[in-house]
């Protein structure tokens, strides 16, 4: 076993006192265990110890992958491979995973335990739809196959319930037949919120990758000005001939001062690339690392937040509010000056099955911003306007959100809970965020 002293810490930099115990003997690693994690890219507290405890199980060395069926694509592997080692394995071999979020130092604990979303969930769904089995070790020690069939309350359950309903030790799931190892890719300019929104309507009716770049700083007429990214796998004769190789991280050296992110520096970065996007469409084949990971060209890249860092509010807003919802989000932090460094939006499709899960039917909005003294006001404004369009956040995201705001934007707490309460009456699996959201015991 291998531990990391010290403090453990979300992407976002929110960090507990305590240390990540590693091993690739899961079995060993999380008995007795409070909370598993993986590669620590949630950018909030759900990967962080609860204040009692000083552990938590780091699941990134059980990383060997137990089986793959080639003519089906069915592979099962630990919980703690990462995405990036998946992808530089299977990639070249003409599989792809059938969802993956922006990043790919994300492990398939952590995928299932977020139950992720990509670029493709208009069609494809969150990536729990695409597992068909789990190996946990519950909360009385007992280890547990579960499937959609059998146990299918804590499967459900445990699909985006955050390592809350047991330790995923194991992962069985399907690839994705790719017809090449790359990316045929468009973008187009948006002046303003209407029309971004309505480019990415109508790209998401034809493409199975979406998401739209928005300018968060830009006001008045230029609100929400951006750039709509689509794009669908290369067919052979589209492509370079093999797999890309994966780019090497440039790596942000040191903690950048506190206010190097401000409004003035965001206004000024976001209008180049607008303005060098120009006008016109661009086409290109692109590799799918830059396609789905651009973040990840630049390593640590959260240190250019400062010591204090940044919190990720990402909500997703129903479809019947329209884009009038979105807009009303944007003027809201328009209005309060908010330095929202980063703004993705993308269209959701259907609900999936997991019980807590973050995707349902509408627009997903998701903020970037630094943590100051301002940071829990302005979350607790973007949430009452959240409840208040009838929408619900991301607790992968989240650092700030109340107990009261969750409850409210969440009917399926309860239903979640009771099966939670079912497999772990004494609520042993617990992190900082259940802690503070959910008003589990420190
Ligand atoms: C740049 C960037 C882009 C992102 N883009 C997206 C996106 O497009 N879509 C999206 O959905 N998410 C996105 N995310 C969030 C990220 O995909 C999730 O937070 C994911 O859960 C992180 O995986 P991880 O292995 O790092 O897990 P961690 O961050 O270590 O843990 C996340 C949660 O999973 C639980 N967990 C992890 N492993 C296990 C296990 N073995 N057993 C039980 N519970 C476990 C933890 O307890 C915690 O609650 C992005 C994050 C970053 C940094």
């Amino acid at each position: 076993m291998r531990s990391d002293a010290a403090t453990v810490a979300g992407w976002g930099r929110v960090s507990a006192p305590g240390r990540e115990v590693r091993s690739d003997d899961l079995v060993r690693l999380t008995d007795g265990a409070v909370l598993s994690r993986g590669l620590g890219r949630s950018y909030g507290d759900s990967s962080l110890p609860p204040p009692a405890v000083r552990e938590v199980a780091g699941t990134a060395l059980a990383d060997r992958v137990l089986a793959f069926d080639p003519a089906t694509g069915r592979l099962r592997a630990e919980a703690g491979l990462s995405l990036h080692a998946l992808t530089g394995m299977l990639l070249p071999r003409g599989w792809f995973v059938p969802v993956t979020p922006g990043t790919a130092f994300v492990t398939l604990g952590g995928m299932v335990a977020a139950d992720v979303h990509g670029k493709n969930h208009h069609v494809d769904g969150c990536f729990g739809a695409h597992v068909e089995a789990l190996r946990l070790r519950v909360a009385d020690g007992r280890i547990v196959d579960c499937t959609p069939e059998r146990d299918g309350d804590l499967f459900r359950a445990t699909v985006g319930g955050m390592g809350l309903t047991g330790h995923i030790l194991e992962v069985a799931f399907r690839m994705q037949r790719v017809p090449s190892a790359w990316i045929e890719s468009e973008s187009v300019r948006a002046a303003g919120i209407d029309v971004l929104l309505a480019e990415l309507e109508r790209s998401s009716a034809a493409w199975p990758f979406t998401v739209a770049w928005a300018d968060g700083v830009a006001g008045g007429a230029r609100l929400g000005r951006g750039i709509v990214h689509r794009g669908r796998w290369a067919e052979p004769g589209e492509a370079p001939a093999g797999a890309p190789a994966p780019p090497r991280p440039v790596r942000v050296p040191c903690d950048l001062p506190g206010r190097t992110l401000n409004r003035t520096t965001v206004g000024l970065f976001n209008a180049a690339l607008y303005r060098r996007h120009g006008r016109s469409g661009r086409r290109e084949v692109q590799s799918p690392y830059r396609f789905f990971y651009p973040l990840d060209r630049l390593a640590d890249w959260n240190r250019l937040y400062g010591r204090r860092g940044l919190t990720q509010h990402q909500c997703v807003l129903p479809p019947e509010r329209g884009p009038a919802a979105v807009r009303d989000l944007l003027e809201l932090l328009a209005r309060r000056r908010a330095c929202v460094c980063l703004c993705v939006i993308k269209n959701c499709g259907n609900e999936g099955a997991g019980t807590l899960s973050f995707p349902r039917r509408g627009t997903s909005v998701a903020i970037d911003l630094p943590i100051d003294d301002g940071t829990q006001a302005l979350v607790d404004a973007l949430n009452e306007r959240v409840i208040d369009l009838g929408g619900r956040i991301y607790l992968a995201k989240d650092a700030f959100t109340r107990a009261e705001h969750f409850r409210a934007m969440e009917p399926r707490l309860d239903c979640w809970t009771a099966v939670r309460r079912r497999w772990d009456p004494e609520l042993r699996l617990r992190s900082a965020q259940s802690v503070r959201i959910l008003g589990d015991p420190a």
